[in-house]
C-alpha cells in the first residue's frame, strides 16, 4: 500500500461499512476529483499555444507533458476524464479484474497443484469491481488535472471545436495555436443487430459499472477484449456463452496461438460458437433471447446481459475538422502520413483516433513522435516503431514484428525456432505448461523478423524480443545471454541455443572430432 493516497489508505483501513450503492463510492469519487475535478476552473488563454492537444488519454497526456518538460506552451482539452479509456474504461479496470479473476482460477485448481479446493469459494463481485475502482483512483493521481497543470500544461476541460486551420473552441474560449495534436480515441462499435439497442447492452463504458455479476451473459466478439473479459467474466462466476464470426479467436494470431486460447476457455466453462453470427435479440421479461445463425444451422441462447466487444471506432465526429482541412474516414480515423502529419501541415494526429494498433503503449509511443515532429522538425517515422502487443488472457498471447504469413507476402524467407514450455522448466514446475516461444528469423541469417509468445505471463516475455528487434540484436547474441534459472524466459534462450546449433556446419563438426580424439 505504499504511495497510495492517505486518504484512501485510511478509508480501507477504518471504513468498515460494505460496499453499497456503486460504482459511486469513495474510490470513484477520489478518481473523478482528479481526473475531472468538479470545481476545475479553465485557465483565460493568453496568446499563441506553441501546441494544443485535443483529448488527454495516453497519448495526449505523453505528448502535452513531454512538451511542456521541453519548454513548451501547452493546452490539453479533455471532454471528459483525464486518462481516456487506459484508466478509465480499458487497460486498467480490465487488468485489474483480470488478476482477481485468475486468483479464483487458481483456486478452482488447488488440487493439481497439491492443495485443496476450499468447501466454499465465494466470489464477492462488488469487492471485486472495488478493488478495481481503488486500483483506478490510485493510478488516477498521476493523471491528475492539478498534476498537469503542476507540469506547465493548461488543462481545459470540455468538447474541442476547430473553428479555423489555426483556431480551436472550447468552453467558450478561442485557442489559438502553431501546431495541434489530435489523439481523440475510438470508442466502441455499435453492432447493427436488430433489437440489441431496445434490449440493451453492454461495452467497455459500462461493463464496469456492474455492481453485480450476470449469471449469464454473452460475449458477442472474439477478439482480445471479448476473450479477455469472456474468461474474467466466467472466472468471477457467470457462465459465459462467447459467439464469434470467425473460424477462429484472435483472428490476427497465429493460428496454433488461437487454437491454446480456444482450449483454454473451453476448459474455463465457457461455452464457445465459432463461425456464429448474432442476428436478432428480443426482451422476454428480465431476460434477453438472442438468436444466432451458424454453420449447423439458426440456434438461440438466453442470457442476462449482453456484452459487445467487436471493435472500436474513432473519435472524429463533432470537431470541425473540415474547418480545419484535416482529411478523415469515419471507420479507419484521421488520415495521416508517416510522419503523423495530418493534410493540415500544422496538425498532428496520435494514438487510436489514427491508428490500426489501438494500444496504450501505441498511443504513447505515437504521440511522442508526433509532437517531436511538430514542434522540433523531427523526422521520425511511424513506420520506424517496433510495437508489440499482448491479449492478458490465461494464457497470454503476445506478439511482436512480422508474421510468418506476412514475411511470406513480402516474399521474405523465414525460419521459424519453436519451443514448447512444456520443456521449460520453470514453466513445468509452475504447472503451466501450455504454450510456446516462437521466433521467426530471416532464413539464412540470426535477424528476427518477428516472434509469438504464448504463456501465463507472454506479454512480460516479449519485451525481450521486442528489444532484440529494435536493437538489431540477433539470436546468435540471444544464445549468449545468461538467463536465471529457473525462468520461463529461458525459453527465448533455448530457441536461441536452437538457432546456435543450425551454425555448427559440418566441417566444424569434423575438426572438432578430430581435435577431441587427438
Ligand atoms: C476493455 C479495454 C481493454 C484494453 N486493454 C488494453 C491493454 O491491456 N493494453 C493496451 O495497450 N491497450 C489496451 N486497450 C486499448 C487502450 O485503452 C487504447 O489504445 C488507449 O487508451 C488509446 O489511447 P488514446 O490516447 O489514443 O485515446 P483514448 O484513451 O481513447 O483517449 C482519448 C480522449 O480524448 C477525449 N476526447 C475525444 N473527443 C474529444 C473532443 N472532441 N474534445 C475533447 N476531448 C475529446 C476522450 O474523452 C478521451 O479521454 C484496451 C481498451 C479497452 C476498451
Amino acid at each position: 500500500m505504499t504511495n497510495f493516497p492517505r486518504e484512501i489508505d485510511a478509508a480501507l483501513k477504518h471504513d468498515e461499512t460494505p460496499p453499497s450503492e456503486l460504482p459511486e463510492d469513495r474510490f470513484h469519487r477520489y478518481l473523478v476529483d482528479r481526473v475531472h475535478p468538479p470545481a476545475w476552473r479553465n485557465p483565460k488563454p493568453d496568446g499563441k499555444y506553441n501546441l494544443v492537444v485535443i483529448g488527454a488519454g495516453p497519448g495526449g497526456v505523453t505528448a502535452a507533458c513531454e512538451a511542456a518538460a521541453l519548454g513548451a506552451k501547452v493546452a490539453l482539452i479533455e471532454r471528459d476524464l483525464i486518462g481516456g479509456d487506459r484508466l478509465n474504461v480499458g487497460c486498467v479496470p480490465s487488468k485489474a479484474i483480470i488478476r482477481t479473476a485468475r486468483l479464483y482460477a487458481e483456486m478452482r485448481d488447488a488440487e493439481s497443484f497439491g492443495g485443496q479446493v476450499p468447501d466454499d469459494i465465494n466470489i464477492g463481485f462488488a469487492s471485486v469491481m472495488e478493488r478495481m475502482r481503488r486500483i483506478q483512483a490510485r493510478l488516477g493521481r498521476a493523471a491528475s488535472a492539478g498534476r498537469l497543470s503542476e507540469a506547465g500544461v493548461d488543462v481545459y476541460f470540455g468538447e474541442a471545436r476547430f473553428a479555423g486551420p489555426g483556431t480551436v473552441a472550447v468552453a467558450g474560449d478561442m485557442l489559438r495555436f502553431k501546431k495541434a495534436l489530435i489523439a481523440t480515441g475510438a470508442r466502441p462499435l455499435t453492432p447493427p443487430i436488430p433489437g440489441l439497442a431496445e434490449a440493451g447492452y453492454l461495452t467497455n463504458e459500462n461493463v464496469f459499472d456492474l455492481t453485480e455479476c450476470p449469471p449469464r451473459l454473452l460475449v458477442i466478439g472474439g477478439g482480445p477484449l471479448g476473450c479477455e473479459l469472456a474468461q474474467a467474466f466466467c472466472r468471477l462466476g457467470a457462465h459465459v456463452i462467447i459467439a464469434q464470426d470467425d473460424p477462429m479467436f484472435l483472428p490476427r494470431e497465429e493460428r496454433d496461438a488461437a487454437q491454446i486460447l480456444s482450449g483454454a476457455l473451453a476448459r474455463d466453462g465457457i461455452e464457445i460458437y465459432l463461425n456464429a453470427t448474432v442476428v436478432a435479440v428480443r426482451k422476454e421479461g428480465a431476460r434477453k433471447i438472442v438468436d444466432l445463425m451458424s454453420d449447423g444451422g439458426p440456434f438461440s441462447v438466453s442470457v442476462d446481459e449482453i456484452l459487445a466487444g467487436i471493435g472500436r471506432t474513432p473519435n472524429v465526429e463533432g470537431m470541425n475538422l473540415e474547418a480545419a482541412g484535416i482529411r478523415y474516414d469515419t471507420k479507419t480515423g484521421i488520415q495521416v502520413d508517416d510522419f503523423l502529419r495530418t493534410s493540415n501541415k500544422r496538425i498532428y494526429a496520435a494514438g487510436d483516433v489514427c491508428l490500426d494498433l489501438k494500444f496504450t503503449h501505441a498511443a504513447e509511443a505515437s504521440a511522442r513522435i508526433a509532437m517531436r515532429n511538430a514542434l522540433f522538425l523531427g523526422r521520425k517515422r511511424l513506420s520506424a516503431l517496433t510495437i508489440p502487443w499482448c491479449t492478458y488472457t490465461d494464457p497470454e498471447i503476445a506478439h511482436v514484428g512480422l508474421y510468418v504469413r506476412e514475411a511470406r507476402d513480402k516474399t521474405i524467407p523465414v525460419k521459424t525456432f519453436t519451443i514448447l514450455m512444456h520443456d521449460v522448466d520453470r514453466a513445468v514446475t509452475d504447472g503451466e505448461e501450455e504454450g510456446f516461444v516462437k521466433i521467426h528469423v530471416r532464413d539464412g541469417t540470426d535477424r528476427i523478423l518477428g516472434a509469438t509468445v504464448v504463456a501465463p505471463h507472454a506479454g512480460e516475455m516479449i519485451n525481450g524480443l521486442s528489444l532484440a528487434i529494435t536493437s538489431g540484436i540477433g539470436l546468435r547474441a540471444l544464445a549468449r545471454v545468461i538467463h536465471t534459472y529457473p525462468t520461463q524466459a529461458e525459453a527465448i534462450k533455448m530457441a536461441a541455443d536452437a538457432y546456435a546449433r543450425t551454425r555448427l556446419t559440418p566441417m566444424y563438426k569434423f575438426l572438432a572430432k578430430r581435435w577431441l580424439s587427438w
